[in-house]
């Protein structure tokens, strides 16, 4: 139901939170079910509703995951695996999605090419002993069992040098949850894993905050704090030893610096006659670090020295929240940012950098959600854009183009959409450089002082620490899916003060209560 619960929104939402986890169900079924119960007439007539009462109910667009998946759980795949059947090319999975029955094939080739064995892939090394193009097109096997939890085959024609003794050997998570279709789970830790997106509102619910001696020695609850990054994109460290160095050390905790022509680590200071706009104290408005690069990095760090000046609050923005409003209410909005491109440059003395990206960057891999990999924002540092080379100047598209981004900026910049807050000193801020916005309040330079310290870390080197973490905490992995509801007349709950809103009771009785008004609806 996961899919039918994220299209029906609005007064149907509440109903479906569940405070505990919700039952498990697989990674596998969710984006097969997504493909046909998108197409059933009750989710066609669930959209049309939605739409409908679209501009009325902003509540009804938050992006809610219903369902805990876990990839590896054998037991649930176990039980969901009818049966195997045995084809020429390839074998036939017959399976249980709740109550459906579904089947799904996979080749024989595809299941030489994965086989783990120690043979195939050296226990220490973790290397692979052989290539795909070493495989047989018409490689096919000697013989197939599947005992209800294991899939062995054995092999004809197998790759050369391996003897007649090889087995590949297949549990039923691995199965069940191919590994092309775990990219888009809720607790995927891939570049198109699911987000909980955000408005500001929720956000004052949902802000992480992790104390610094938890984060850099508290391994789990290092965990969630990651956890929380992957999903929201945006989490605070406090009690921050006031020191230069911490910045670098928070960062350092993730992942390896990235370097760039700022440094591995930079400041953030009122300076005189700054080339860039960062170091003046004019309001900077929403935009990206470093679009201007090949690889802008995935995520940036952003610790507090100094803020006694007034003004020079930080302003955050979901973009993913807003492609995913404009993906579902104007595909026409959509598909135009998608291919409006914008040309990023900083040319200075010493340094000419200069990059093309398209305002939304959209999954290259079909999935269901069709949705966006990265956002591409700055404009602060954009250049002249040059028309695609494959399209002959038109200014009706120009128009259409500059008509679109007005569109995306009056999305993203609604009052709503914006997270704001005063970093204290000792505080730090981390978040996904490529999905969540920030800008900056002007602040006044003539009484306090400002300084911030920031460094960046590429999106592979996170990816790889929330893979990591999860595989070590994963119930604290798992534990995540927030299901804190989004209610207008919040009470003010200090984060600084709990450190996990979600877990404190506070939020929990007010979750009850609301559940209750639900109810007698
Ligand atoms: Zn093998």
């Amino acid at each position: 139901m996961a899919v039918v619960r994220s299209l029906v929104r609005g007064p149907f939402r509440l109903r479906n939170i569940t405070v505990p986890p919700a039952p498990v169900l697989s990674v596998r079924t969710v984006p097969l079910l997504c493909w046909r119960r998108y197409s059933t007439p009750a989710a066609k007539q669930a959209v049309k509703r939605n739409n409908g009462t679209a501009q009325a109910n902003s509540k009804e667009y938050i992006d809610f995951e219903d369902n805990v998946w876990d990839m590896n759980d054998i037991a649930s795949a176990k039980k969901r695996i009818k049966g195997v059947s045995f084809g020429q090319d390839s074998i036939s999975l017959s399976l249980d999605s709740n109550g459906r029955s579904e089947s799904y094939e996979i080749s024989y080739i595809r299941l030489r090419d994965g086989c783990k064995c120690p043979l195939c892939v050296d226990k220490y090394s973790k290397q692979r002993n052989f290539r795909s193009s070493d495989i047989p097109v018409d490689i096919s096997t000697k013989a197939c069992t599947w005992d209800g939890a294991t899939l062995s085959l054995t092999w004809n024609k197998d790759v050369p040098g391996f003897k007649s003794d090889h087995i590949t050997k297949y549990n039923a998570a691995d199965l069940y949850y191919p590994w092309d279709l775990q990219w888009h789970s809720f607790h995927s830790t891939g570049p198109e894993r699911r987000r909980q997106n955000w408005e500001g509102p929720e956000m004052k619910q949902l802000q992480h905050w992790i104390s610094y001696n938890d984060y850099m020695y508290d391994d789990e609850k290092f965990t969630v704090a990651m956890r929380n990054l992957s999903s929201l994109g945006l989490v605070f460290v406090k009690d921050i030893p006031d020191s230069r160095e911490m910045v670098e050390k928070i960062a350092a905790r993730m992942g390896p610096l990235r370097n760039s022509f700022y440094g591995s680590t930079w400041d953030v200071r009122t300076v005189p006659e700054a080339k860039n706009v960062a170091y003046t104290n004019q309001f900077l408005g929403f935009h990206m670090d470093l679009m201007y690069m090949k690889d802008p990095p995935g995520f940036q760090l952003l610790h507090c020295l100094r803020n006694s000046c007034d003004g020079g609050e930080s302003l955050f923005a979901d973009t993913f929240k807003v492609a995913a409003y404009v993906r579902h209410h104007d595909p026409e909005l959509f598909n135009k940012l998608k291919n409006t491109y914008i040309t990023y440059e900083y040319q200075h003395k010493e340094q000419s950098y200069q990059n093309t990206w398209p305002v939304f960057e959209a999954s290259p891999n079909v999935n269901p959600h069709n949705s966006v990999t990265h956002v591409n924002y700055s404009p602060p540092f954009q250049g002249l854009s040059t028309p695609k080379p494959s399209l002959p100047p038109s200014i009706t598209r120009e128009r259409e183009e500059i008509q679109a981004l007005q569109d995306f900026v009056n999305r993203l910049e609604r009052p709503r959409n914006i997270f704001e807050l005063k970093l204290k000193p000792g505080e730090c801020v981390i978040f996904e450089n490529r999905r969540v916005v920030h800008a900056r309040r002007r602040f006044n330079t003539t009484r306090g002082e400002r300084w911030l310290a920031g460094a960046y870390v590429d999106e592979d080197a996170v990816l790889s620490r929330f893979q990591v973490c999860k595989e070590t905490y994963p119930r604290a992995w798992r534990s995540l899916t927030r299901r804190v509801p989004y209610w207008d007349s919040n009470p003010s709950i200090d984060p600084r003060a709990t450190a996990n809103p979600e877990t404190s009771e506070m939020v929990a009785n007010l979750m009850k209560q609301l559940l209750e008004k639900d109810a007698k609806k």
